[in-house]
């Protein structure tokens, strides 16, 4: 069909205007086909209240700080005005959910405002929960406080444990009733992502059978976030892969935090490797390696322990929806099949690397798996906590008094325990390094902070009264999760009874 395409005009003039001319969007998103989106403005909530502001996220867009508190900055975060150059639209995508193929999804109830330059980059800022687009598939285009709350606080303390993920700049918080199991309230959270582009996308064009629009995708992509590939013999074969390295360590990262994910869709893949889409995921408390932080997941798919197999699969899905391209530059399916059976050579010494440095281990020595596997078998024998052992363990002491009483604490069988803690210790006899200078070394990589389940229950009880000091409180811990807070020790604590009742499903 050669008929002209329609372009309707931004929908920034059904919207009043920001009075904030330093805060000035592009979008680039936008000038891709209107086959990616669907241009529209945000549905204006009533009396926005800022709940909590990231500080940190705010300087990477460059932000005016005397501005975060202004009421100009909730009326914008929550999208009842817009800022200058705002183009706010909805992309499409589609995707896997639960290993099924689900179709067209897109942003349901999200929308991208476009891209600020800011002083160490660029970055797409969107608002999630500002109303229903076309994509929402009879949903209500919100999201919850809750939920918001929840994104809000992971996204920042994943960045601060060091594993790659969308940031959030800020939840606004509306009085309108949001109805899901029961009445809840409205909130927006501003996202930033380099891009938002997710697995989904390249499979909706690809199951669209537009090999067209697909390789815009993919040269956009490509252009802006992977420019070295653009100079490889097949550089869609070359993105593919690099895709997939960049998964395979994010989930090495995930595996060793003990962080599950709980929906890993397609559709909840970032092109870029990073985590992006927080719902029901979960910090494990105590250690199970079939735990299933998702409610909603019946079969377990997304456990703890199948997380690495199932993000392979995702890899394959893409690897899938890129062949058009891939085959145009003369690849086959060998090729492509060759490139995603790399995905252990990539995720096996990342996460090896990363147990070996949450023990401590320095050297690399031939029993040092079967050491690794015994410490696994105690951590789920005795569902020991996860977090607050490895932090511990930097105190155990090659000689001596073997300062292991804090881990000691944890277990249940503590004859077991003590005949893996003389492997351990004889193992760290082989190596030069001074107890005090692998404890500095594992407390960089075993956070002393996560955001548990109940942390964040307390957190989000207290705002439903109006009381947002708590969601502050804790994104300051959590922006440090490596350091010792003298003054925030009870964050640090094991989980309290009523936690063990909490549930976290898809509803958000
Ligand atoms: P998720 O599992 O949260 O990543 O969402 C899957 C799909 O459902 C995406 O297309 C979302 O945009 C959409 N979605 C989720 N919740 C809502 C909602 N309340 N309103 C509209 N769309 C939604
Ligand atoms: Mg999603």
């Amino acid at each position: 069909m050669n008929a002209p395409v329609l372009r309707p005009a931004p929908a920034t003039a059904s919207l009043p205007l920001a009075d904030w001319p330093e805060l000035r969007f592009d979008n680039s998103y936008a000038r891709l086909p209107p086959e990616f989106y669907m241009r529209l403005a945000p549905t204006p909530l009533p009396a926005p209240r800022l709940v909590a502001v990231s500080h940190e996220t705010a300087r990477l867009l460059g932000l005016d700080e005397a501005r975060l508190s202004s009421p100009e900055f909730a009326e914008c975060f929550i999208g009842n005005r817009l800022p200058a150059g705002a183009d706010p639209l909805a992309a499409v995508y589609a995707g896997h959910q639960f290993g099924v193929w689900a179709g067209r999804l897109g942003d349901g109830r999200a929308l991208l405002l476009g891209e600020i330059a800011g002083p160490t980059g660029n970055w797409e800022v969107q608002l999630k929960g500002a109303g229903r687009t076309p994509y929402s598939r009879g949903a209500d285009g919100r999201a919850v406080l809750r939920s918001s709350i929840r994104e809000f606080l992971c996204s920042e303390a994943m960045h601060a444990l060091g594993v790659p993920s969308t940031r959030a700049l800020a939840i606004v918080a509306s009085d309108a009733p949001v109805f899901r199991e029961t009445v809840e309230t409205a909130a927006v959270v501003t996202r930033l992502s380099p891009s938002f582009v997710r697995f989904g996308t390249f499979e909706y064009f690809y199951a669209a059978d537009r090999p067209d629009l697909l390789r815009v995708l993919a040269d956009y992509v490509i252009g802006r976030f992977y420019p070295e590939l653009a100079q490889a013999a097949n550089p869609y074969l070359a993105l593919l892969g690099e895709v997939m390295r960049r998964t395979a360590r994010l989930v090495a990262r995930w595996q060793s935090l003990g962080f599950c994910h709980g929906v890993m869709n397609t559709d909840n893949m970032s092109v870029l490797g990073l985590t992006i889409d927080y719902g029901p995921f979960g910090f494990l408390d105590g250690f199970d390696a079939n735990h299933i932080c998702n409610h909603s997941d019946d079969s377990g798919r997304y456990s703890y322990a199948m997380q690495p197999r199932i993000a392979e699969w995702n890899c394959w899905c893409l690897g899938q929806a890129l062949m058009p391209l891939i085959a145009e530059r003369g690849g086959s399916a060998e090729d492509a099949q060759a490139v995603l059976g790399g995905w252990q050579a990539e995720f096996g010494p990342a996460l090896e690397a990363a147990l070996r440095a949450k023990l401590g281990l320095a050297e690399r020595h031939d029993d040092d798996a079967a050491l690794l596997d015994a410490l696994f078998e105690r951590l789920q024998a005795d569902r020991v906590d996860f977090t607050l052992f490895f932090r511990y363990l930097a105190d155990v002491r090659r000689t001596g008094p073997d300062g292991a009483t804090a881990c000691r604490d944890l277990v249940i069988d503590r004859a077991a325990f003590d005949a893996w803690l003389a492997r351990y210790r004889a193992r760290l006899v082989l190596e030069a390094r001074p107890d005090a200078e692998r404890a500095i070394a594992m407390k960089r990589v075993n956070p002393k902070y996560v955001l548990r389940n109940h942390l964040a229950e307390t957190a989000i009880r207290q705002a439903r009264e109006g009381d947002f000091s708590e969601v502050r409180r804790l994104l300051k811990v959590l922006e440090h999760p490596y350091d010792d807070q003298p003054q925030s020790q009870s964050y640090a604590a094991l989980p309290p009874d009523w936690a063990a009742g909490l549930e976290v499903s898809c509803s958000s």
